[in-house]
C-alpha cells in the first residue's frame, strides 16, 4: 500500500512538472524567438527640434513589415521587435503595410535556396497557432489577416484596416482633423500561399490582402526568386496572376523577385508596381538590390521603390545610408518614386524602431532635402501609389 501511494504521488508530481514545463515552453519560446530575430542596435543620431517639429506634421507610410508573423500583442507597447501600435503612433505613421510570410527555407540566405524545407511550420506549432495553419500556406495568410482585423477591432479606433482608396482618403482626413489613427494594409510575401490555384487570389483579396510579392526566398510556381536556385522569370501561372492582380486592384510587389521575373513583370505591367522593401545596387552592391534599370522600370509604371533600414538593403544600420539610397533614386528617376520599406520585424536588425523613425527625417534634412520632398519620401509617395493601386481596373477611386 505505501509503495502504491508513493507511486501515485510520484506520478502526480511528474504530471505537474511536465505540464508546467510545457506551459513555460509555449510561453517563453515564442518570445525568445521574436527577440532573437528582430533586434535594434541603436545608432546614435542627434534629432534637432526642427526635425521633431516636421515629424509631428507627417503622414508616415511604410510598405513592409512582418510583425504579424510573431506572437506579439501589437496593441501594447513592447521592448521587443520593431513595431507595435504605440510605437507607430509615436513615429507619426499614417499607414503600415503588414506582410504575410508563410514559408522560409532552412539556412535562408541571399544566394540560393531550395523550397523543400520550411521553418515557419515549427513556428506555427510553437506559437500554438490554430492547427489549420500548421500545414497550409493559404491558411497561414488567412490567419495573419484575422490577426490584423482582431487587433483593429480591439484598438479603440486607433488601428484601421485599409482596403479601398476611400479608406485612405478617410484615414488622411481623420488624421488631419486631429484623430489619432494608423492604417494597416495587408500584403503577401511570396505567392506560394496560392497553393498553385489562381482562384485563391480572390480568397486572399476577400480576406483583405491588397499587395503581393511574387516569390520570397525560393523559386515558386508563380515566379523565380532572386535567392532561388533557378532564378527564372514569371511562370504561365505567374502571368495569369499578374493580370488578375491588376484587374482586381492588388498591387504587384517586385521585392525578392529574380531579375528575370522583375523584367517579365515590367514588360507586361499596365499599372504602377512597387518594390516594397530593399535597396539599390548603386549604393549597396548586393544581388538582392535593384539595378538602376530596374529602378527606372518601376518609375516608368508610376510606382515607388521602398528603401529598407537593414544591412542587406543599405549596407549599414546608419539612417544616413538610408538617406543616401533615397537620394540616389531621386537623382535617377525623381522624388516621386521613392519611399520607405523598413522590413521591420522581418528577422532584421535595424538601428532604430518604428518609434524612432524621425531618424530618417533627420538624415534627409541633413542631406539637404526640402520639407516638401521629405513629406513625399516619408509617406506621400507610398500613399499616392497605394491609393491608385487599390482601385479595381476602370474604377474611379
Ligand atoms: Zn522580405
Amino acid at each position: 500500500m505505501p509503495v502504491r501511494k508513493w507511486l501515485s504521488i510520484g506520478l502526480a508530481l511528474l504530471a505537474v512538472a511536465l505540464v508546467s514545463a510545457a506551459v513555460r515552453f509555449f510561453v517563453i519560446t515564442p518570445e525568445r524567438i521574436d527577440r532573437g530575430q528582430n533586434r535594434v542596435q541603436h545608432v546614435a543620431v542627434d534629432i534637432t527640434p526642427g526635425a521633431q517639429a516636421l515629424q509631428a506634421t507627417l503622414d508616415v507610410a511604410d510598405m513592409h513589415a512582418d510583425s504579424l508573423l510573431w506572437k506579439r500583442d501589437l496593441l501594447a507597447r513592447s521592448d521587443r521587435g520593431h513595431i507595435d501600435l504605440p510605437r507607430l503612433i509615436e513615429g507619426r505613421y499614417a499607414l503600415q503595410v503588414f506582410s504575410s510570410v508563410t514559408k522560409s527555407p532552412k539556412g535562408q540566405n541571399y544566394d540560393a535556396n531550395g523550397g523543400d524545407s520550411d521553418t515557419i511550420t515549427n513556428l506555427a506549432i510553437i506559437d500554438l497557432q490554430p492547427p489549420r495553419t500548421w500545414f497550409s500556406l493559404l491558411q497561414r495568410s488567412l490567419w495573419h489577416a484575422e490577426k490584423l482585423q482582431d487587433f483593429a477591432e480591439q484598438s479603440d479606433g486607433r488601428l484601421r484596416v485599409i482596403r479601398t482608396p476611400a479608406d485612405i482618403d478617410r484615414l488622411l482626413a481623420d488624421r488631419k482633423s486631429g484623430v489619432t489613427v494608423v492604417g494597416g494594409m495587408l500584403s503577401i510575401e511570396g505567392l506560394h500561399d496560392l497553393e498553385g490555384k489562381i482562384d485563391n487570389l480572390d480568397v486572399l483579396y476577400a480576406a483583405g490582402f491588397r499587395m503581393a510579392g511574387l516569390a520570397h526566398f525560393f523559386d515558386n510556381d508563380v515566379a523565380g526568386s532572386m535567392h532561388g536556385v533557378a532564378k527564372g522569370g514569371l511562370t504561365p501561372l505567374g502571368r495569369q496572376v499578374v493580370q488578375r492582380m491588376e484587374a482586381i486592384g492588388m498591387i504587384v510587389d517586385l521585392a525578392h523577385a529574380s531579375h528575370a521575373a522583375v523584367a517579365d513583370v515590367l514588360a507586361m505591367a499596365t499599372r504602377p508596381v512597387v518594390s516594397s522593401h530593399g535597396g539599390v545596387q548603386a549604393t549597396c552592391k548586393i544581388n538582392r538590390n535593384l539595378t538602376d534599370d530596374e529602378v527606372r522600370g518601376i518609375a516608368r509604371t508610376g510606382g515607388v521603390v521602398g528603401i529598407g533600414f537593414w544591412q542587406g538593403a543599405v549596407c549599414s544600420l546608419d539612417p544616413n545610408n538610408v538617406a543616401k539610397s533615397i537620394a540616389h533614386v531621386r537623382d535617377l528617376v525623381g522624388i516621386d518614386h521613392v519611399g520607405l520599406g523598413s522590413d521591420f520585424d522581418g528577422s532584421t536588425t535595424t538601428g532604430f524602431d518604428a518609434g524612432g523613425i524621425v531618424a530618417i527625417t533627420q538624415a534627409l534634412i541633413s542631406r539637404g532635402f526640402s520639407d516638401d520632398d521629405i513629406r513625399k519620401v516619408m509617406g506621400g509617395n507610398v500613399l499616392r501609389v497605394l491609393r491608385a493601386g487599390l482601385a479595381a481596373r476602370d474604377a474611379k477611386g
